[in-house]
């Protein structure tokens, strides 16, 4: 298997671009993958600030390595989710990687701050620890970057993820998901800060591979709550067809992005403008809502509730560590 660009030999092959790479021309067609996301999806420019969500794992660093590497004032955001071990050594990697590359970074440390865990909110709150985790991170992403002053907040969802979020949303038709299903979600508030998805073009695989080549040391045991995660279920019967007819994953999900221009207006709204429901303040913390309170500060303070009849007295909140 020879490169494509030199004939030197290939270290991957990318079937559904019937591609191989050697290793400098693999790392260009990810950066030229990145950016093209980027510009084609009008995500940010270098003027703005970007606060990405970093986990420690392997696609969140390649994708703030990639950002910083194109020239783009990116921090990271990492959230102490208080998950044992795991949250302790996902922490250890994003430090190494903010240390090593000199990069701002802005830690929410949850136990400090909310005084529990997300497992402890969950159960407190009657959730599952993914729900309470989704809630409490799709808040603090936001709160965060408002808070600071960035313009845009980026994760490193991709291919994969968004192709397996997809299949679960057309297997339950859940429309209202598919409607806010896309690689950017415009600010719809002044308080709502546009999110963006720049690894929306690249998989799993080629993230991997990435991290791997740039040399970046990543966590790559994965939560303890993601077991059984029907997510995990999609992604395993998109390999099985990626693995017979390579492209499936990117036809399904490009063409998705493709389809809901064209459909826009009937039953989804326009890209970006799916979470277009009239927002306003929530009475107790002031970020954007549909409801009086939001729905993170209803989960808190349904957990402190808990925690109060347990622990007798109020919980005592921490600082968030920057
Ligand atoms: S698997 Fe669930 S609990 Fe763990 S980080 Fe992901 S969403 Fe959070
Ligand atoms: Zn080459
Ligand atoms: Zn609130």
């Amino acid at each position: 298997m020879r490169c494509v660009k030199c004939r030197e030999p290939a270290v991957l092959e990318i079937r559904r671009h019937n591609a191989a790479f050697c290793a400098p021309h693999f790392l260009d067609f990810f950066t030229s993958q990145v950016e093209r996301a980027i510009q084609e999806m009008r995500m940010f420019d270098k003027t703005d600030r970007i606060l990405v969500a970093v986990s420690g794992g392997k696609d969140s660093l390649s994708l703030w390595d990639v950002l910083l590497r194109l020239g783009y004032q990116a921090s990271g955001l990492y959230i102490h989710l208080g998950i044992g071990e795991y949250s302790e050594r996902s922490k250890e990697k994003v430090l190494l990687f903010a240390r090593k590359h000199e990069a701002d970074l802005l830690i929410v440390d949850l136990p400090a701050e909310y005084g529990m865990n997300v497992e402890e909110m969950a159960k407190r709150s009657h959730r599952v620890p993914c729900s309470a985790c989704g809630l409490s991170k799709r808040y603090l992403f936001n709160k965060v970057a408002l808070d600071h002053g960035f313009d845009v907040v980026a994760t490193a969802h991709n291919l994969d993820d968004e192709a397996a979020v997809l299949l679960g949303n057309l297997i339950h038709w859940q429309v209202e998901f598919l409607a806010r299903q896309s690689p950017v979600l415009e600010s719809t508030h002044p308080k709502l800060v546009k999110k963006v998805k720049p690894l929306y073009r690249l998989s799993e695989r080629e993230t991997a591979a990435y991290a791997v080549l740039r040399g970046i040391d990543y966590i790559v045991e994965e939560c303890p709550n993601s077991v059984g995660a029907r997510s995990l279920l999609y992604k395993e019967a998109l390999n099985f067809l990626e693995a017979k007819a390579p492209g499936t994953k990117q036809s399904l999900y490009w063409g998705f992005l493709e389809q809901r221009k064209v459909i826009a207006g009937s039953i989804l709204s326009p890209a970006g403008d799916g979470n277009k429901a009239s927002l306003r303040e929530c009475i107790h913390c002031g970020q954007p809502t549909t409801a009086e309170i939001c729905a993170f500060c209803r989960m808190t303070e349904k957990a402190m509730e808990k925690m109060r009849t347990i622990r007798v007295g109020p919980a005592k909140l921490g600082s968030r560590q920057e």
